[in-house]
């Protein structure tokens, strides 16, 4: 097993280090966060830096980029501002990737192009007020008319539903569990469709709604993956879920990253400033920070190594996303622990990791589902 990285995966993490540091400096992103609002001009700018088409296939006009790409650039933008990564999920994952591997020909043909230009944004409508965990339980309606479809039901906490241009909206098409779901991807236009946003302890920019579908008219080419996609969507939806694990992961990473660099160097400032008191508890903690955060790293590269080796790595992208959002949060709570009082001061970025990173523990599957899913992968 070889972690290192490649010339060009060393080069990106460069190229996102540098608009990290030229875009986002740390005043300005802690009033962002105050503000709450979607970062589309941070989306322009990334895209102007030619990276939208990094996980296109080449004959599509991308760079042909994978999982790993993905997770450096991520990581490198979860340490300075994490609610930019799942704006770039609009385009990366929930764009490029769900039409890269489950949109029909057509469909590839009409959406990567503007997708790599960061023309068009997509979101990913699953979850329901009824249907988070057992997402199979989806109830919002698809029913056929007129040669199309009509769509009718509610759609929760689905990312940045009222900033994006299309939505791939789940819906049941039949009365079979899992055989009876069909995604489409509805334009977020269409009369019908609206949303609301709904406020939240961290993540702040999302754009995290509540959409509703009231007799949504969509033709039969926008099920996803074409004709072969009716009553497909959950099949389609399981091939996504080792990425979007991992992906997950490596927000986790920065963050948690984030937060040691700022409670070491704070500490290290602080006993500069103190000298002869004991300082041994924070030393300790610092290097039980340290340790888990290797820790995550190994485990999110490996498991990714086996992602990227073709090996369906179920047991590892699970326990990857769920180690790494609790040990995160862990290190999170220890940068706070570290700081003290200063860990809860808005002028202060520790706070922020710590509203953010109790949401990664929920989003794309609990760390309790990521375990109901290793005991069934382990035999239990
Ligand atoms: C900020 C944010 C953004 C999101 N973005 C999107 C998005 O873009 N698109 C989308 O479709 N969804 C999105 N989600 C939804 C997310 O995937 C769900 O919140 C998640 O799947 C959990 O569902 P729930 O919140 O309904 O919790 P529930 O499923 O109601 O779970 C509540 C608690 O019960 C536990 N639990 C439930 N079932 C079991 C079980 N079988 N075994 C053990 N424990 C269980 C859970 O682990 C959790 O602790 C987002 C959520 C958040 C918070």
């Amino acid at each position: 097993m070889d972690l290192s990285f490649t010339e060009q995966q060393n080069a990106l993490r460069k190229t996102v280090r540098d608009f990290v540091e030229r875009e986002m400096p740390r005043e300005w992103v802690r009033a962002f966060d105050g503000r709450d609002e979607f970062p589309h001009d941070l989306v322009r700018k990334f895209c102007d830096l030619d990276l939208a088409r990094i996980n296109i296939p080449k004959e599509y006009g991308g760079k042909g980029g994978g999982v790993l790409d993905l997770m450096i650039l991520f990581e490198e933008i979860s340490k300075r501002l994490a609610v930019l990564s799942w704006a770039l999920g609009n385009i990366l994952l929930y764009g490029n990737e769900i039409i890269t591997v489950n949109g029909s020909d057509e469909q590839r043909a009409k959406y990567l192009p503007r997708l790599a230009k960061g023309e068009i944004m997509f979101s990913f409508g699953l979850t329901e007020p009824n249907a988070g965990s057992d997402a199979a339980s989806i109830r919002t309606k698809a029913v056929p008319e007129d040669g199309g479809w009509v769509i009718n039901g509610n759609k929760m906490f689905i990312t940045g539903a009222g900033v994006t241009d299309y939505t791939v909206t789940f819906t049941r098409t039949s009365e079979s569990k899992y055989n009876g779901i069909t995604a489409f991807i509805v334009d977020t236009k269409l009369p019908g469709y609206s949303t609301r946003p709904i406020e939240k302890l961290g993540y702040h920019g999302s754009n995290t709604c509540e959409v509703n579908y009231d007799n949504v008219r969509v033709r039969p080419e926008d099920i996803l993956g074409g004709e072969k996609g009716l009553n497909n969507g959950w099949k389609q939806e399981m091939k996504l879920l080792n990425q979007e694990r991992l992906v997950l992961s490596s927000c986790c990473i920065g963050i948690a990253e984030a937060a040691f660099r700022d409670a070491l160097a704070f500490a290290a400032e602080k006993i500069k400033r103190s000298a002869g008191t004991d300082t041994q508890s924070i030393q300790h903690t610092l290097a039980e920070m340290a340790t888990d955060l290797e820790a995550m790293r190994q485990l999110a590269y490996s498991a990714a190594w086996k992602e990227v080796q073709r090996m369906q790595p179920v047991l590892e992208t699970s326990m990857s996303k769920y180690f790494c959002a609790e040990t995160a949060k862990k290190i999170c709570l220890r940068g706070i622990n570290v700081m003290g009082e200063a860990g809860s001061l808005m002028a202060h970025d520790m706070q922020r990791y710590f509203r953010d990173i109790l949401i990664l523990a929920i989003g794309g599957g609990t760390s309790q589902i990521q375990k109901n899913i290793l005991s069934k992968v382990l035999g239990m």
